[in-house]
């Protein structure tokens, strides 16, 4: 994993470099500075030499200045290579998810997915900057003034280094505690996360069931959950910093103590006990530093885990190697002995065949649940087919690229969404190239230029869950005027109007035939008054396609199809099921 890590490294060479080396230098200062102290003190001083120690002093000065610029620039790079990094990972991260199949979007809480994006990075990024540095420099700095140290007293010095196992030793505790509260406390933020969004995007089915207390109860215990997570995390990390800092004064003491005692004895100078001071100090710097490192390493490792597991899934639907790029299709759709399922469990389609013709319009109908959504979903092949074959124009849609294939087919749905921009902007979410002129357009065939001319600024009211809101049927115009700049061959409309009121359903069913016309056209549809018009109706069943044929021709087999239209047209229970 740590290979993989320092992967990300490699486009910021240069920058780690620099930043590398400026801590080397840094720390050999540091290194120098007892050294400087103690021939100060034991050669320079004995010697009254004013002028000498005047210009030593301005040395040192200048030596200081150098370090603090140094310190300035592994301070600056370090995080400017850390968010470099940070940054590489999410657009990753971001184009990763992006690609993905819906087989996954099934699957993965939004509230997972941002606070990876967001959270974990901060963590990632912050380990990529003092990681590997501050493991150098704690090793360089460590062994350079114990060697030092060692050379000028030996004795002092292997006291000294006594104390360093239980440091150790304390460390490496702390450090598994540490692993543990942070790992706990990342899955409780993303059951929090993942509350948000459910309650936050499905808020209006809460305060219909008047479930907010319900909700509020919910969030509350997970709220707790992670309080109580992140309050252990900080604990375990309060009690490991004291006592690390326990620890290094008392090595501080024990230096000057038993150093006291050798100069009483003559064994060692004035200078040599300020130095032995000021070395424990450099010594206890590296500790110091890697306990903050265990702190960071954890957590940053711990995003990083989760960020390789989300890289590493593959999106399940991907390109044939030599699979090719189709032109205009003409929307000759065969499905032969189709079967699927969402997951192995339960069959949705079991040996669906059919065909529709170029230019045809069929319309799906049949309970809710049947499946009739997921036969129009495996043609853009949104979701890959477990047996038989799908074929547009006789080539296999396996063997098409996926862009290729589905720049051929426009979907309308009941739900419109709208990003966060301009109308004009929305409309040309079907063709991003399109030009003002071609925008209006399509705004006009889809009978909404009128309705935008109305609209405060017009084409550039900004419009999405930041803007304004517009109404069911505007929503539906917007996303036929999307198709028509889009042109698709091939058109699929799955229950675009279900959700808009009988008039309203009537104004936009004729802009929904327009958009229809010299495409071939799958229309699933609730109300059937909507499909008198099409060539030509399959109606679907839990157990498949059941049958199939003109308006008029299933109204005299007097079958399924024809109970479903004498319900939905009974003067009887007409009222209570046309809601
Ligand atoms: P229809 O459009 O005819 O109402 P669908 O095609 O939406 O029916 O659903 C057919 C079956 O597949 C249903 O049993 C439904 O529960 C299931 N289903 C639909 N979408 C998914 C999905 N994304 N994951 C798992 N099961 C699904
Ligand atoms: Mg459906």
């Amino acid at each position: 994993m740590l290979k993989q890590f320092f992967s990300y490294y490699k486009p910021h060479k240069r920058l780690f470099l620099i930043d590398f080396f400026s801590a080397i230098f840094v720390a050999l200062l540091e290194l120098a500075f007892p050294v400087a102290v103690q021939s100060f003190i034991d050669r320079l001083l004995p010697q009254e030499n004013w002028g000498l120690i005047a210009t030593v002093s301005i040395l040192l000065f200048v030596v200081y200045l150098l370090s603090t610029f140094l310190q300035y620039i592994v301070s600056y790079l370090g995080h400017k290579l850390g968010i470099n990094i940070e940054t590489d990972m999410r657009e990753q991260l971001f184009t990763h998810v992006q690609r993905q199949s819906f087989t996954f979007f099934d699957n993965t809480k939004t509230g997972h997915i941002m606070s990876r994006i967001t959270n974990d990075l901060f963590d990632i990024g912050e380990l990529a900057h003092h990681g590997p540095e501050d493991a150098f420099i704690s090793i360089m700095t460590f062994t350079g003034a114990f060697s030092i140290m060692f050379y000028v007293n030996p004795t002092l010095a292997l006291i000294a280094l006594v104390m360093v196992p239980f440091l150790i030793a304390l460390v490496t505790y702390c450090n598994i505690a540490m692993n543990k509260a942070w790992h706990n406390m990342y899955g409780r933020i993303a059951d929090v996360n993942g509350r948000v969004e459910d309650a936050v995007s499905g808020v209006r089915v809460v305060q219909s069931f008047t479930n907010e207390d319900f909700e509020i109860n919910r969030f509350k215990t997970d709220n707790n959950l992670f309080r109580k997570a992140k309050i252990g995390a900080y604990r375990v990390m309060a009690a490991t910093h004291s006592s690390i800092y326990m620890m290094t004064r008392l090595l501080t003491l024990l230096v000057l103590v038993v150093g006291a005692w050798l100069s009483y004895k003559n064994q060692l100078t004035a200078g040599e006990l300020v130095s032995f001071v000021l070395y424990t100090n450099v010594l206890i710097k590296p500790i110091d530093k890697v306990s903050a490192l265990l702190e960071l390493y954890p957590k940053g490792m711990a995003g990083f885990k989760r960020f390789q597991e989300l890289i590493a899934q593959e999106p399940e639907i991907k390109d044939k190697e030599d699979a090719m790029s189709v032109k205009k299709l003409i929307g000759d759709i065969t499905f032969d002995h189709v079967s699927f399922s969402y997951d192995q469990h339960k069959s949705v389609l079991n040996d669906i065949s059919l065909n529709i013709r170029p230019g045809e319009t069929v319309a799906f109908v049949g309970p809710s649940g049947a499946g009739k959504t997921t036969i129009c979903s495996l043609i853009p092949r949104f979701y890959d087919i477990d047996d038989g074959s799908i074929s547009i124009d006789h080539i296999n849609i396996r063997d098409m690229t996926k862009k290729s294939l589905r720049s051929q087919i426009g979907i309308v749905q009941q739900d419109v969404f709208l990003f966060n921009g301009t109308v004009s902007e929305n409309i040309a979410y079907g063709r991003r190239n399109a030009t003002e002129e071609e925008i209006r357009v399509a705004a006009h065939k889809a009978h909404l230029d009128e309705v935008i001319q109305n609209l405060p600024h017009g084409y550039n009211t900004q419009i999405g869950e930041r803007g304004l809101k517009l109404s069911g049927g505007q929503k539906q115009r917007l996303a036929i005027a999307r198709t028509f700049l889009k042109n698709p061959p091939i058109l699929i409309l799955d229950e675009a109007t279900s959700a808009l009121d009988t008039e309203t359903e009537r104004i936009i069913q004729k802009s929904l035939t327009e958009l229809a016309e010299n495409r071939t056209t799958l229309v699933i549809a609730h109300r059937l008054a909507t499909i008198r018009d099409a060539d030509r109706i399959i109606v679907v069943t839990n157990d498949g396609i059941a049958e199939q044929g003109s308006y008029d021709e299933l109204l005299a087999k007097n079958g399924i199809f024809a109970h479903l239209h004498n319900i939905q047209f009974d003067p009887v229970t007409n009222g209570s099921l046309m809601s």
